[in-house]
């Protein structure tokens, strides 16, 4: 007789090992399926772990997960050819419990959440692709393992597959998702002295900075690079609409070569030796992208439920809070011992109703927007480049005349609304 289990998790990322921990904690007998050979070795990310959704679930997980840095500068770079507009917020309270956030390597962090989740009783099974949903009679009730009998069942099964959610797919969740739909990301882990860091990047001691770029990071696309510090290495990727690449046809390794030579980043990166080299997909249709995310006796969670809130880079933290109330959600259920879609939905109905569903509301229509309008990293970063240097070159002229030169440069009047118009619907997608 095939093994039966309470609940099946698919994927041991962020939001399945998240969903597994909250059901195992709770006594429910939980089997975590992972294809990759250990959790996080197929995983990627810029490596921003916010702490607030991580500690709902461990209390002060810091002091003994691998996390690189905590994060006491966010800079953001506006970048032309030859010049950057660079802004940022540093703060010492970001360097002390509670943390704001940390920069993580998912092979290392990954791995030690997973085992988490094993210490409190689930079952994590690697190198064990989830083929498909057993389904019978219009219900969930398993799934079809590429082990030999490897068909397992359960009461519920949640589907934290990531991006592409092959198994939400085949259920008829999704379609195929459009290439405006999603970013790819292509990032590399560069190894550097902890000093060398340190001095390079103005922090003492453990402090970490994360850098966001924009501009002529991405030629025009939209989309971001960033470069990020971790203990003894450096995050340096860029992700951009795969539409956008299509469209261009520039090829996402070329992209990145381009970041990494360009005169505002190179000095950086001096001395750095390359230790690794990842390309992911990132979901970024939003809230209007979101699939089918409950059924009977099925759920799916994270990246698999387009759950990423692009504009502030955030996706763990949305991944594990979207684990956690599918989890809480599957123990309502087991008390009325009903796994049914309409007991189910209450998933659906929290998750919409919490911070996830509200920023992806708030941010529905950005992505979309700013794609349609690609002279706000075109046209507008390169003039934001232009004023500075206007105003900040000391040549004798005075400083109306400085400011006379930055108008005239806008352009005619026509010119001047057709931003000030622009800059309302930039709020107005954004507010
Ligand atoms: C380049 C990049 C940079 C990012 N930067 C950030 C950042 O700085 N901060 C942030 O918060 N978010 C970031 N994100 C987003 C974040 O990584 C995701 O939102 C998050 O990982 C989603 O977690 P998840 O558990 O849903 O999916 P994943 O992390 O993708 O995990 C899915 C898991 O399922 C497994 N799996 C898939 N299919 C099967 C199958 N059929 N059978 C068994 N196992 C399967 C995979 O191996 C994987 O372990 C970034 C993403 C990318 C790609």
């Amino acid at each position: 007789m095939a093994e039966k289990f309470d609940v099946i998790v698919v994927g041991a990322g962020p939001a399945g090992t998240a969903c597994a921990y909250t059901l195992a904690k709770a006594g429910v007998n939980v089997l975590l399926l992972e294809r990759g050979e250990y959790p996080g070795s197929k995983n990627v990310m810029g490596g921003v772990l916010y702490r607030k959704m991580m500690e709902d679930i461990i209390p002060e997980f810091y002091k003994e997960a691998p996390v690189e840095r905590p994060i006491v500068e966010q800079r953001f770079m506006m970048l032309d050819k030859e010049s950057a507009v660079t802004f940022s917020y540093k703060g010492l309270e970001w360097n002390q419990p509670p943390y704001n956030n940390f920069t993580v390597l998912r092979a290392k962090f990954d791995q030690w959440f997973a085992d988490k989740a094993v210490q409190q009783g689930a079952l994590l099974v690697n190198e064990t692709v989830a083929l498909e949903c057993i389904v019978e009679d219009g219900k969930v009730v398993g799934v079809r393992t590429d082990r030999p009998d490897g068909d397992v069942y359960a009461d519920v099964v949640v589907l934290a597959d990531g991006v592409n959610s092959l198994l939400a797919k085949s259920l008829g969740f999704h379609k195929e998702f459009r290439p405006d739909e999603v970013a790819l990301a292509v990032m590399e882990v560069l190894k550097l002295d902890r000093k060398i860091i340190e001095d390079r990047f103005n922090l003492e001691g453990d402090q970490g900075c994360t850098i966001e770029i924009f501009g002529d990071a991405t030629k025009g696309i939209l989309g971001t690079a960033w470069l990020y510090t971790n203990k003894d290495s450096l995050n340096i990727g860029v992700g951009t609409m795969l539409s956008g690449l299509i469209k261009h046809k520039i090829k996402p390794y070329e992209l990145l070569e381009y970041v990494k030579q360009h005169p505002m980043i190179r000095p950086y990166l001096q001395g750095t030796e390359q230790q690794e080299y990842l390309a992911h997909l990132i979901p970024e249709g939003g809230y209007n992208s979101m699939p089918q995310i409950v059924g009977d006796g099925v759920l799916v969670v994270g990246d698999a439920a387009q759950l990423v809130n692009a504009i502030h880079r955030e996706g763990s933290n949305m991944a594990m809070t979207s684990g956690v109330l599918a989890a809480e959600a599957i123990l309502r259920a087991r008390e009325a011992n009903d796994f049914s879609k309409t007991m189910l939905d209450s998933y659906r109905v929290n998750l919409l109703d919490s911070f996830v569903g509200q920023d992806l509301k708030k941010y529905k229509d950005a992505t979309h927007h700013f794609e349609k309008f690609p002279h706000y990293i075109e046209k507008y970063i390169p003039m934001m480049n232009r004023a500075a240097s206007q105003m900040f070159t000391v040549d004798g002229a005075s400083k109306w005349e400085k400011q006379k030169k930055i108008w005239r440069d806008i352009g005619s009047a026509g010119d001047k609304l057709k931003i000030a118009r622009d800059l309302f619907q930039a709020w107005r997608v954004m507010k």
